[in-house]
């Protein structure tokens, strides 16, 4: 195969054979066309350093958990930019953390995508979860707001079970929700602490995932949030980051029991990207004035720039990606 294409290129060059090159050559042309006519109407380039605001950022802090609405600048959570093409049509999705951040640019996308999506936030993200649940509306889909704690296990079978109940069955699951609050030292990290940080980031999708297991079919998808600090862990994040060396192990272990039963499962792990989760009690003050300015990039990333993951996650067409951790760090650390 390899021969022939040699063997055609050359007889163009060299203008001998024609009947037999052009013969060969013409299915490519016409790709090329059907490309070039999609090219009329693309966005010029952009480059991907200057894409989003950087850093200096103003001093900011919020009551945990923080709303999406109350950020400065605002995150961008492709509320106005992302095109969907109908990847996930009919599909039903729950999104835990939906409200915000990584959660809601999937929400937008899966929504944009064809698929219903149900959202999981706390009460008091209320605000930004009804933003969310209008744009989902306004793409044409079903939308299901479930708020609660997730800390609380009745609570996460509650979820699922409504979830699926409203949505009418389930294929996709997004594992989304975490809480990641700073401490310089491990001194200062109360057990009570500690706790939340286990119950909300490990424990949670050990109950969410049990309870949607039954209902998931094969061919269903389900997505964890990790982070790059499963694999580089900062001095300050001493509780979350052990959670996220969970995550990102939960989807490589999970992926090999659910292969058999045509269920997969995949990772999204963020680098520092711009959320309420950071300007609540996340990051110092100090590190949010400079957030994201010692990556590569020089800036954090946007939710928005990671929607497209979780769609290329739930698709179908990545059939034989399983057990996968995707990382969006703008250059720094490792999936
Ligand atoms: P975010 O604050 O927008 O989202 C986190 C969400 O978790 C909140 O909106 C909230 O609804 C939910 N949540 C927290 N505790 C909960 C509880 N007890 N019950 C129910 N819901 C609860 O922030 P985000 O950064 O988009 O976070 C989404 C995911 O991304 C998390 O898993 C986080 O660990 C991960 N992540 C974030 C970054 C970053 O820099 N922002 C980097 C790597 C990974
Ligand atoms: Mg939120």
């Amino acid at each position: 195969m390899k021969d022939e294409t040699t063997l055609s290129r050359r007889q163009i060059i060299s203008g001998l054979g024609a009947s037999l090159a052009v013969a060969a050559v013409s299915p490519v042309l016409s790709v090329d066309a059907a490309t070039n006519a999609a090219d009329a109407a693309a966005e010029p380039l952009k480059d991907p350093n200057n894409a989003y605001p950087k850093p200096p950022f103003k001093s900011q802090s919020q009551p945990w958990p923080g709303l999406a609405s109350k950020m400065e600048p605002l995150p961008d959570h492709g509320e106005k930019s992302y095109k969907g093409s109908g990847r996930l049509k009919g599909r039903k999705a729950l999104i835990t953390g939906g409200d915000s951040g990584m959660g809601r640019a999937a929400a937008i996308a899966y929504a944009r995508e064809g698929a219903d999506v149900a959202i999981n936030y706390l009460p008091a993200e209320e605000a930004d979860a009804k933003e969310v649940v209008a744009l989902i509306k306004a793409a044409g889909q079903k939308a299901v707001a479930i708020p609660g704690d997730l800390r609380d296990e009745a609570f996460c079978k509650k979820l699922v079970d409504e979830a699926v109940r409203q949505l009418g069955g389930l294929d996709i699951l997004v594992s989304n929700a975490a809480r990641q609050q700073q401490h310089q030292s491990i001194m200062e990290l109360s057990s009570e602490d500690f706790d939340a940080t286990m119950k909300t980031n490990i424990y949670a999708p050990f109950w969410i995932i049990k309870a949607a297991l039954p209902h998931l079919q094969p061919g269903s998808a389900i997505i964890g949030t990790t982070s790059e600090q499963a694999t580089d862990p900062s001095a300050d994040l001493y509780d979350y980051a052990q959670t996220k060396a969970a995550t990102t192990s939960y989807v490589r272990s999970l992926a090999k029991q659910l292969a058999p039963k045509g269920i997969r499962v995949n990772g999204v792990a963020p680098g520092p990207i711009w959320t309420p989760l950071q300007v609540s009690g996340g990051a110092t003050q100090e590190k949010l004035q400079k957030f994201g300015g010692d990556t590569p990039m020089k800036r954090p990333g946007q939710p928005a720039e990671l929607a497209s993951i979780y769609v290329q996650l739930a698709d179908p067409m990545a059939s034989y990606a399983t057990g996968q951790v995707y990382g969006a760090t703008g250059g720094g650390g490792q999936p």
